[in-house]
């Protein structure tokens, strides 16, 4: 039998979990949700999940003050538990520039953040464990925080089912289908869907797909390392995300006794998001280990618990492309979120979601158009570090 549906969502990473969620909810018809392996089974379930509304541009910073109010009131909105952990965000920092800090404090204030510039003082009391010289400062957000990738967007997709979404794991789409210059359908490796409309959610894989309908999209795969070390004594457990723009590197919590840590930024070669090394090198770990140390003595002999490699999908400029794209009516992307998109994703559904409905949002998301308006300027901390 033909399947038919109002739309096809491809790829359930968080966005494509949120953009079915949002379209089931909101009444679109039949919504298929699809994945080649699973839901949160690609780069998702290895983000960091956090949430800090430190832009430049006035989409972003509203889109995660929306998703962070989503995960505020979660259960109620979605249902479930998107494991969310809202004790701050403390970034480091010697100046409060847009290139230094990735933000704009004059727009965020005006846009609701609540954020404290602490000086060096300030930042000793709040980080035990940690040094800092005098002409350090810092930028204290207490309305952030982060999620478990994974249990937000299990939940997401789940809630897209709740509300009528059909859900199918474990098969890929092979082709997208047109006649002309509009979309039919799509091909799967088990067999077609009718549609007249499709929305690409597939993260480092969503250029194949858009090729497939001979749209070009600017997307490459880049990895990045992220590794685990069981926490020192000397780190206390239950603090914010510590976020050292000096020595460009995090660190949060993972368990009591566990935290996460990386660079900022991802490596510079293009990689295959199905065949490429998602261990850690013994050289990336020195070299994290020396980040940290510079900032916790602790870290230094802090014991190695594991790391993993993970996929970014990148964009030239670090921008999403969001919206109708390539003038084939009937495809549209959610995808290119360039290692940035938990933060927006609860949020960025919805907003797609009113979009496809013919109606605008306040969220203005036209710098994320493709082909780019002339005035989308590329996002200061995508080119932070490159290795
Ligand atoms: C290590 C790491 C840390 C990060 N930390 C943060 C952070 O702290 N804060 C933040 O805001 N962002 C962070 N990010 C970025 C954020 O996690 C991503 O932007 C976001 O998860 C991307 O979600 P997505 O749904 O767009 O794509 P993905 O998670 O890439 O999902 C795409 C899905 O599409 C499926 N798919 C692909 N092709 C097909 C096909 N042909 N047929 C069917 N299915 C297909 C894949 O299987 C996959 O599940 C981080 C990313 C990484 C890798």
């Amino acid at each position: 039998m033909k399947h038919t549906a109002d739309v096809v969502v491809i790829g359930a990473g968080v966005h494509g979990a949120s953009t079915a969620f949002h379209l089931a909810k909101g009444g679109a018809g039949r919504v298929v949700l699809i994945d080649q392996y699973g839901v949160a089974s690609g780069p998702t379930a290895k983000s960091g999940a956090m949430m800090r509304p430190i832009f430049t541009e006035a989409p972003y910073i509203q889109l995660v003050q929306e998703s962070i109010g989503m995960m505020e009131r979660w259960d109620e909105i979605v249902g479930g538990d998107a494991g969310y952990v809202g004790r701050g965000f403390l970034r480091f920092t010697v100046g409060f520039g847009a290139e230094e800090l990735g933000g704009d404090l004059e727009l965020m204030r005006r846009l609701g953040v609540n954020y404290e510039v602490v000086d060096a003082a300030g930042l000793r009391t709040r980080t035990p464990g940690a040094d800092f010289v005098d002409t350090e400062q810092g930028l204290w957000i207490a309305r952030s925080g982060y999620a478990d990738p994974v249990k937000t967007t299990r939940a997401l997709a789940l809630a897209a089912v709740r509300h009528g979404a059909e859900l199918r794991e474990g098969e890929r789409v092979t082709a997208l289908l047109a006649e002309g210059s509009r979309i039919t359908g799509v091909r799967t490796d088990r067999g077609e869907i009718s549609t007249r409309l499709v929305v690409n959610c597939a993260g480092p894989w969503s250029a194949r797909l858009a090729a497939a309908v001979g749209v070009e999209l600017p997307i490459q795969a880049h990895s990045g390392g992220t590794t685990l070390f069981q926490r020192p004594l000397t780190l206390p457990e239950g603090g914010p995300i510590l976020s050292d723009g000096v020595n460009q590197v995090y660190l949060r919590d993972v368990s009591e006794s566990v935290v996460r840590a990386a660079h900022f930024g991802w490596t510079n070669h293009p990689v295959d998001p199905d065949d490429y090394d998602e261990t850690i090198s013994a050289r990336h770990l020195s070299s994290l280990r020396t980040g940290l140390s510079q900032r916790y003595q602790g870290m230094r002999r802090a014991v190695f618990a594991g790391g993993f490699a993970a996929v970014y999908d990148m964009t030239p400029d670090g921008h999403p492309i969001i919206g109708p794209v390539g003038g084939v009516e009937g495809f549209w992307c959610n995808c290119g979120w360039s290692g940035n998109g938990f933060a927006s994703a609860a949020a960025v559904g919805r907003h797609l979601t009113l979009r496809l409905a013919g109606q605008t949002t306040e969220v203005d998301l036209g710098m994320f158009a493709w082909p780019r308006p002339p005035t989308t300027t590329r996002r200061p901390d995508s080119a932070w570090i490159r290795r």
